[in-house]
């Protein structure tokens, strides 16, 4: 095994172990993706603290460790932030599943609730990907840490997007995989996320125009 691998390895086993100490279910799938059945949506991977009693951790290990790797620790600072229970976790905590599918079908929804929910949706991942930046650093992983921050920028401000024109990506066009995106995003976390920047608001209305049924308010 070479270093790189085992510098992965190292995180990895660490985070199992940790997810193992506090009870956590771990499901590592062989595919490509993992299809939620509540949902309808295929996934990468999650984090669920639904059920106190039943915490469940699930990424797709059927791809190359540079593609999954990346989206195991993403999913596992989900599950640091559930430990450290900061205000942020709570603010999410209160969306209700009804809201939450009420903004991911683009149905009614009053602009003050559809703006709580996408701020703090923005901000809680955020969060975590700057805890995902530190794990990286804290283990030497081999990566590029500018490359994956403005990945990570795009798809933040994405959810800025969202709250205007209320356009989800299609399977597999995520924004953090657009090559135009990515380049127009800074390498660095922003200080303020209230404000797509003009650039990148820009391309985003390219690649992601408004819902033609727009039903935003109440
Ligand atoms: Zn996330």
């Amino acid at each position: 095994m070479g270093n790189d691998e085992n510098r992965w390895m190292k995180l990895f086993l660490d985070c199992v172990s940790e997810l193992c100490d506090n009870n956590v279910k771990i499901n590592l799938s062989h595919t490509d993706t993992i299809y939620i059945l509540e949902e309808g949506v295929q996934v990468n991977g999650f984090w669920d603290d639904t059920d106190e009693k039943k915490l469940i951790f699930a990424c797709a290990i059927g791809k190359p460790l540079t593609k999954w790797g990346p989206i195991f620790a993403h999913e596992f600072c989900h599950f640091l932030q559930w430990k450290d229970k900061e205000q942020i976790w709570y603010d999410y905590q209160s969306i209700s599943v009804e809201e939450s599918l009420k903004v991911y079908r683009n149905q009614p929804i009053s602009q003050e609730r559809l703006d709580f929910c996408l701020n703090t949706t923005r901000e809680i991942e955020l969060d975590c990907e700057k805890r995902a930046v530190r794990l990286f650093k804290k283990y030497k992983i081999p990566i590029d840490i500018s490359n994956y921050i403005k990945g990570a920028n795009a798809y933040i401000h994405f959810y800025n997007h969202i709250k205007k024109y209320r356009q989800w990506y299609p399977p597999g066009k995520m924004p953090y995989a657009k090559r135009k995106l990515r380049e127009a995003a800074s390498p660095r976390f922003y200080k303020d996320y209230s404000e797509i920047p003009p650039e990148m608001a820009e391309l985003y209305k390219k690649y992601y125009p408004e819902k033609r049924n727009n039903k935003i308010t109440v």
